[in-house]
């Protein structure tokens, strides 16, 4: 398939182009048109794949939609967790790089840096589009009531091996519990070898997922 078969807006289209992206790589072919009808997704992808604009593709097209209707009220649409801060500056950066020419109508918020958590608070204030964070930093704001995942319609664990080593279940737990039911699941793991752990996320944020 090319990206232009995809179905993607224009906008992000031209920001796959700026990238000369040749045509998608073989996750990105499997888990966008999947992603795109909103099913779950169960990846096991490794860094270089091209896994993080697996799923940050059919999220900007999902949020400029929604952001489309009449009915949309500001809200935090994505939370992408993973599990340190040189991979959330990564995962930043190709959400910006695809988002470039979707003018105004995304924001994308980076809440791994070591910052006053007042500097984060204010940030949250205005409802950016989409967060990047570990699941410590997401837990913290959400149980001092600074980040709301009311709207919420699509969670990612990105390295989803490497977050459950760490040791974020505690977070993990918090942060499933408000997660709207019905948000798009997203689990990436570059192995699925853990698999009792990898049985329990997938059992707290997902809804009968595809396995690729
Ligand atoms: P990732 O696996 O998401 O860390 O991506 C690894 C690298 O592959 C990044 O530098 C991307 O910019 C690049 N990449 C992702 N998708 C494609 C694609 N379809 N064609 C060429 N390069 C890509």
């Amino acid at each position: 398939v090319a990206f232009t078969a995809l179905g993607l807006d224009p906008r992000i289209l031209k920001a796959i182009v700026r990238q000369k992206f040749a045509k998608p790589t073989l996750v990105q072919s499997r888990a966008i048109p999947l992603a795109l009808e909103g099913k779950d997704i169960v990846a096991r992808s490794k860094t270089g794949s091209g896994k993080t604009a697996a799923y940050v593709l059919p999220i900007l097209q999902s949020i400029l939609k929604l952001k489309a209707s009449p009915t949309y009220k500001k809200c935090v649409s994505a939370l992408i967790l993973v599990p340190r801060r040189d991979l959330a500056n990564q995962v930043t950066k190709t959400v910006e790089s695809f988002a470039a020419f979707c003018a105004q109508d995304i924001r994308v918020e980076n809440l791994t840096w070591k910052e006053d958590d007042n500097v984060q608070r204010a940030r949250l204030s205005n409802y950016p589009d989409i967060i990047v964070a570990t699941p410590g930093r997401a837990a913290v704001h959400l149980n001092n009531s600074d980040l709301s995942l009311e709207g919420l319609t699509h969670i990612v664990i990105d390295e989803a091996d490497l977050v459950l080593s760490y040791e974020y279940g505690q977070d993990l737990d918090d942060i499933a519990k408000a997660v709207p039911k019905g948000a798009q699941a997203f689990l990436m793991s570059a192995t699925l070898k853990a698999e009792a752990e990898l049985e329990k996320l997938k059992g707290l944020f997902c809804q009968n997922p595809v396995v690729l």
